[in-house]
């Protein structure tokens, strides 16, 4: 994320309010310009020389032209959510009131928002600390309900409190283990290695669980990535037309038109699917010895699901075998589809439910049961621990100190279990304190001093 100093120097403006006709309609501006642009155009009161949180009555006109009778709000820096000068005028809904508004004060000066500016701004100026600051500004544009509970879960400061926790507990340790250093060759124990290695041990599983959830954060923020894979004709870009309701990929009577990767996303029950149309598949007629293909080959890898989609005629059992046993092998959760149920034959049918009950039958080309196979594609990802409001990491930064401390942890155990000097376990800790530190933004050496002379007045 970066921001140019430029940029936040602009005052923003945008409708708060849905799209759409509505009773009133709510626009709102942020920024140092906020107040005065609005008195350009606002005739009632000179709202420069109002307080912050009154409301005024007045018309917002342009030249001559009066365009509404409006409310205007006032939040005067930096009591606003934003911590700017914030104005909220209060116009009738029609969109063409609306539009003239808004079209008047970008003329006076204003910039369109962009999605998200206004909490963005509030953070930067200092809302949130900075991990939650993260998180919410890596979901800010999230749409799914997934992700916004996500992204209310964190604003909470759910992640943030664990990660001081465990810090804290490691200072302790730390602070012992100096004090042991400062008693150089005297035979001391402050610190009890048994219980260094118990903590040790249960950080080592919070850490491996925070890791573990920003695979599920990448999920919330970027979508599951989906691969539908199968032999060219096979029904995977009606398939993917079908799911995304609009004519995105090309569909063909031809083999193989479909020329390239076509990634889009469509919402299945407040989760995002971001599905990769597998065009490399054409370059082979064995559907996952294509998988060789290497272009093919990364996409599945970076899937989270495969839908395998094969045609009900013109595929046997033989080879549907095969398909799945290498499908098994690749460790991809997979959902096995059969398509053209309406022209496919009673008894391969018939066999498959019997072989592979967990088929999926379906036609892509006349849209049936495709809502059958999104209860399957939900039911595979399993993403309700999304929705008890775990924590979950999202932020890529996060996730490197993340790993960075597991890799520390690690060290520490090891070095516990070959005896190595006090002063390689400090380090160590030390380390790990400093990753931990990352993701907070929190400075370790001087926790670590402070907590040495807050317990035990070292300093005589
Ligand atoms: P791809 O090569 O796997 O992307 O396959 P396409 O989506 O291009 O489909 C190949 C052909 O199968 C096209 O002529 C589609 O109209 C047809 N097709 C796709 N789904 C169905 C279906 O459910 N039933 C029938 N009868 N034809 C289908």
């Amino acid at each position: 994320m970066s921001f140019s100093l430029s940029e936040q120097n602009d005052t923003i403006i945008a409708l708060a309010t849905p799209q759409g006709v509505g009773a009133i309609a709510v626009i709102r501006l942020s920024g140092k310009d906020a107040i005065t642009l609005t008195d350009e155009v606002f005739y009632g009161k000179n709202l420069s020389k109002q307080d912050s949180h009154t409301i005024h009555f007045g018309t917002i006109r342009d030249g001559e032209k009066i365009i509404d009778e409006v409310l205007v709000s006032l939040f005067i820096a930096p009591k606003s959510f934003t911590k700017e000068n914030v104005v909220e005028i209060s116009t009738h809904g029609s969109s063409y009131i609306i539009n003239q508004v808004l079209k008047l004060l970008i003329r006076k000066g204003a910039r369109p928002a962009k999605p998200g500016e206004f909490t963005q701004r509030a953070f930067l100026n200092g809302q949130f600390d900075l991990a939650q600051a993260e998180a919410v500004a890596d979901l800010i544009h999230a749409d799914s309900e997934t992700s916004h509970q996500a992204a209310l879960s964190q604003m909470r400061g759910g992640f943030s409190s664990e990660i001081q926790e465990l810090r804290g507990k490691l200072i302790h340790f730390a602070s012992m283990i100096e004090l042991e250093l400062d008693f150089g060759e005297e035979d001391v124990e402050f610190a009890s290695r048994e219980e260094l290695r118990a903590l040790v041990e249960r950080l080592l599983r919070v850490v491996e669980e925070l890791i573990l959830s920003f695979d599920l954060g990448n999920v919330i923020k970027n979508g599951v990535p989906t691969v539908i894979a199968g032999k060219p004709n096979a029904g995977k870009s009606t398939l993917l037309n079908a799911l995304l309701n609009e004519e995105k990929a090309i569909v063909s009577e031809i083999a193989g038109t479909t020329r390239d990767f076509i990634e889009d996303e469509i919402n299945i029950g407040g989760v995002i699917f971001r599905f990769i149309d597998t065009a490399g598949l054409r370059e082979t007629t064995d559907t996952i010895e294509a998988i060789g293909v290497s272009r093919t080959q990364e996409k599945m890898k970076s899937a989270s699901l495969i839908l395998y989609l094969f045609d009900l005629t013109d595929t046997d059992m033989v080879e549907i075998n095969r398909d799945v046993n290498k499908l098994e092998n690749q460790g991809v959760p997979f959902l096995k589809v059969a398509n053209k149920i309406d022209k496919s034959n009673s008894l391969l049918i018939n066999e498959l439910k019997d072989k592979h009950p967990d088929t999926i039958f379906i036609s892509a080309g006349n849209k049936e049961n495709l809502e059958g196979l999104k209860i399957k594609i939900l039911e595979l990802v399993n993403l309700d621990k999304f929705k008890t409001g775990n924590t979950v990491v999202t932020n890529v930064r996060h996730y490197d100190s993340l790993v960075k401390t597991r890799e520390s942890l690690l060290d520490i155990l090891g070095g516990l279990d070959n005896q190595v000097t006090n002063d390689f376990v400090a380090m160590d800790i030390r380390r790990s304190l400093h990753f931990l530190g990352e993701i907070t933004g929190e400075i370790t050496t001087d926790d670590l001093l402070e907590n040495i002379f807050r317990n035990f007045c070292i300093g005589k």
